[in-house]
């Protein structure tokens, strides 16, 4: 496991979910392996793998639906014991594929949805409202667009007024346009205070949109932490003539370990206000500076690592 996965388990705000060794065994197949998965209070958390990972089975051993085959899991606080967990009614999911009349109009909807769960009519026109529904509410479900269904989807999730919302691939399957308008509620409801765990296997959408990831990969957990903190620290790229004369400067100035050469550059690993002192040393050198860019980490690439590397020893 790399470092960061499993931080900071009983420190900082409280918990909103919490599990501990959660396992999945489906026959011989481990499709979720000793997780230990902690979702902060107020956060976007993006839950990040790719296909078959065990994403959609965590999530709904967390709601529930699925019974787990060993670990424990809390709920904003309260050990789950299953389906009548009394804390599941304070959360909202989007799961699989919402079932909604569609001929009935996206209120009406929502309204026999809200009837059947003893919640308040007049809820259905602010969930309308979250989403940006109210003003297609009057249209039959089946006229909606994929990204209307997954708004209305979201809006059903909401009526309860969930502390958490629990949401599977949000944005799988919308065009550009229907993602950037999920990511917008979503991130409107999180700073209301909700606190969202989504699943993804975009790295993209996760970076856009989410405070903390934990990445997936053949039901194990292999990274946790803030998304920023993925790549690690970016470097500075310095492109300058004759190469080998500013390594042995650079190894100099700032250590050996955190210079490296990346075809006809170097990289450096070290903080971007150190731009100018590297100029400096350089050009006193004798060296020809032609570039010094700073060079973001490649998270496609931190994210393919991370999933290859239990690929390889599974
Ligand atoms: P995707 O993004 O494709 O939905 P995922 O990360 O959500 O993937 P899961 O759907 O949780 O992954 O599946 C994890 C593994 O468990 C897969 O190998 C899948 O085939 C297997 N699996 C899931 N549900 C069952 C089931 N009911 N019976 C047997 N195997 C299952």
């Amino acid at each position: 496991m790399r470092s960061g996965a499993g931080e900071e388990l009983s420190r900082g705000p409280a918990a909103a979910v919490e599990t501990t060794g959660l396992t999945k065994r489906f026959g011989d197949l481990v499709a979720v392996d000793s997780l230990d998965l902690h979702v902060r209070s107020g956060e976007v958390y993006g839950f990040l793998g790719p296909n078959g990972a065990g994403k959609t089975t965590t999530l709904r051993m967390l709601l529930g639906l699925v019974r787990p085959s060993a670990g424990t899991i809390r709920i904003l606080g309260t050990l789950s014991e299953g389906r009548g967990t009394t804390s599941l009614d304070r959360v909202g999911a989007l799961i699989e594929g919402p079932a909604f009349y569609p001929f009935l109009t996206g209120r009406d909807n929502l309204r026999s949805l809200a009837a059947r769960r003893r919640l308040p009519d007049g809820r259905v026109a602010e969930v309308l409202a979250l989403v940006g529904l109210a003003e297609r509410a009057e249209d039959r479900y089946g006229t909606y667009s994929l990204g209307m269904k997954q708004r209305l989807g979201l809006a059903a999730a909401l009526l309860g007024r969930p502390e958490l919302l629990i949401l599977d691939e949000p944005t799988n399957g919308l065009d550009p346009s229907g993602m950037a308008e999920m990511r917008a509620v979503i991130r409107d409801l999180a700073d209301s205070g909700c606190t969202v765990l989504l699943s993804s296997h975009l790295l993209g959408e996760v970076r856009q949109i989410c405070d903390r990831v934990g990445v997936v990969s053949h039901g194990r957990l292999v990274s946790q932490q803030r998304i920023d903190e993925l790549g690690g620290p970016g470097a500075l790229r310095v492109r300058a003539a004759p190469l080998e004369r500013a390594r042995d400067r650079l190894a100099r100035l700032v250590g050996t370990d955190v210079v490296t050469v990346a075809g006809d550059a170097l990289e450096v690993a070290v903080p971007t206000d150190l731009a100018p002192t590297i100029n400096r040393a350089l050009v006193a050198d004798g060296v020809a500076v032609h570039e010094l860019r700073w060079h973001e980490p490649d998270l496609e690439r931190v994210f393919l690592d991370l999933t290859k590397e239990t690929h390889d020893v599974a």
